[in-house]
């Protein structure tokens, strides 16, 4: 159908001041005003003959716009009732010209064009764009909410982040900068003009600014404290040096966040620090691994070559012997493992194995070392072929069962049980030791950690639960703690039964 053919004069649509779009009653565009092309970036001949949701589909990207949905349910209420229906303000964005959408909000209404028998042979949209006034009152909105703020706690917050001797700044909830400190315009050399709105990005360094980026527009989205360690440029020695950056929102009475406070610490000393250990610890492990493999080698041909009626006493310490080159050299390897770890350097070989049969050879060698305990397999699961590392996963077994019966010191049952959860393996390892704090349960997984209430009696150098989770996450699955102090310890680790690495 044309407009021409049934409704009065294209001319008069053309001409009318506001947005008016004419639709069929099965919704294509049948004609539309000068004003709602305008509004709409279209032409006539891009848009006449598409079905309405064709020419005007919603913004992707928009999470909030569902206009389509109720744009359709207002055009059917009119087709149903052939009366005029009034909608609420839509947030439709339009397609721009050059690709993307451009944020647009509407005051629809839709009239229905009825013949003589009183049925629809059109519906008239009449769609005022009230974008600009939408604007201007969230405007509103906002500086009503800072100058709520600013009245009682503004000011006195822009003192503290004036005092800090670090640099700090403020933003307003969708991450456009209001304020920064004098330690900010210092540090950087750059004014307010300069650093506000994208202008603090080009400070960051390029290499950090996409995970930057990245994670600040998620905090901003979800409302969650902000923490990375990025490389900010400092004006003074014209290099980059690494920050710990926080941000933190600041809520109103209804609980609304109405701005984000952000430091940025200087870390640079301390990532140089760990980064000259790192090399120390790399340097050390392997220079030390040669000579240790070659005395490990002479004392097991040592014990190899005393008679079996030789000196009992020679037998005795050549056996001790090779435990401790054994102990050392384990202690090595993890040390190894730690810098392969720092330097992205850890390889896997990814082969298919029965789990449930290394759990069993891991525990029956755990037992072998540990009389004292007695290690208990809980499940019943007889066969499980997986993909993944045998020998790294053998590794992780071998130091949660090490640490169980290490931190468990006469109490001697150790239970372990393997569960099959949809496409993942999950493993237990329960002692009831010396359990760790809540407060330092989350750390226990960290490099070089070890709990301090009581594991100075114990030895270790805190890495092996820093490797197991490497290697677990390096799998595509992940690792956990539940413990009570003073009451025991259920390690767990699940990875999927085909590894992703
Ligand atoms: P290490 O045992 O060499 O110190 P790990 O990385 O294996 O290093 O463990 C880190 C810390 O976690 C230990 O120092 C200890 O404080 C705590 N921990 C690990 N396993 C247990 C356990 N089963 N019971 C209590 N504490 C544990």
């Amino acid at each position: 159908m044309r407009a021409s053919d049934e409704f009065p004069g294209s001319d008069l649509i053309y001409a009318l001041p506001d947005p008016y779009l004419i639709l069929s009653p099965d919704l294509i565009i049948v004609d539309a005003s000068h004003a709602y092309l305008k509004a709409t970036f279209t032409t006539r001949e891009q848009i006449i003959g598409k079905h309405i949701f064709e020419a005007f589909p919603d913004n992707p990207d928009a999470s909030d716009a569902n206009a389509t949905k109720n744009v359709r349910a207002s055009l059917e209420e009119v087709l149903r009732t052939r009366k005029p229906h009034v909608m609420a303000l839509q947030h439709y964005d339009v397609p721009k010209p050059g690709g993307g959408f451009e944020v647009k909000y509407w005051q629809p209404s839709h009239i229905p064009v009825l013949n003589s028998m009183g049925e629809v042979i059109c519906i008239m949209q009449k769609a005022m764009d009230v974008t600009n006034e939408v604007r201007m009152q969230r405007q509103a909105e906002r500086s009503n909410e800072l100058a709520i703020l600013s009245e009682e706690k503004h000011q006195e917050l822009l003192r503290v982040i004036e005092a800090i001797p670090q640099m700090a700044w403020t933003t307003l909830p969708d991450g456009e900068a209001t304020y920064f400190n004098e330690y900010w315009y210092k540090y950087t050399g750059k004014t307010f003009q300069q650093s506000k709105s994208s202008g603090w990005k080009a400070l960051v360094h390029p290499d950090d600014i996409d995970e930057v980026i990245k994670k600040w527009t998620h905090s901003l989205r979800n409302g969650r404290s902000y923490e990375q360690e990025m490389r900010f440029y400092r004006s003074s020695d014209q290099k980059y040096h690494w920050h710990l950056t926080r941000a933190n929102p600041i809520h109103d009475k209804q609980g609304r966040i109405s701005l984000w406070v952000i430091t940025a610490t200087d870390i640079d000393e301390q990532k140089l620090s760990n980064e000259r250990k790192d090399e120390f610890i790399s340097i050390a492990s392997h220079e030390l691994k040669t000579p240790l493999t070659s005395a490990l080698a002479y004392t097991q041909l040592i014990s190899r070559n005393i008679e079996p009626d030789g000196d009992p006493a020679l037998k005795k310490y050549t056996a001790k012997t090779e435990t401790y080159l054994s102990r050392l050299n384990q202690l090595i390897s993890g040390l190894l493992d730690v810098s392969r770890i720092n330097s992205g350097k850890l390889q896997f070989n990814i082969v298919e194995f029965d789990f449930s049969v290394l759990v069993n050879e891991c525990i029956e060698n755990m037992q072998m070392l540990s009389s004292a305990h007695k290690i208990i397999r809980k499940d019943s699961l007889k066969t499980l072929v997986v993909k993944a590392d045998k020998q790294r996963i053998e590794q992780v077994l071998i130091n949660y069962l090490s640490n169980a019966v290490k931190y468990s010191p006469g109490n001697e049952e150790i239970g372990v049980s393997v569960e099959l959860q949809g496409d993942c393996v999950q493993v237990g390892i329960s002692d009831l030791g010396i359990g760790i704090a809540p407060d330092k349960l989350n750390k226990v997984f960290n490099r070089f950690y070890r709990a301090e209430d009581f594991s100075h009696h114990f030895t270790g150098l805190g890495i092996g639960l820093f490797i197991v989770k490497e290697i677990i996450t390096r799998h595509g699955g992940k690792v956990w703690v539940e413990s009570r102090l003073g009451k025991g310890s259920t390690f767990y680790f699940s990875i999927p039964l085909v590894a992703s690495s």
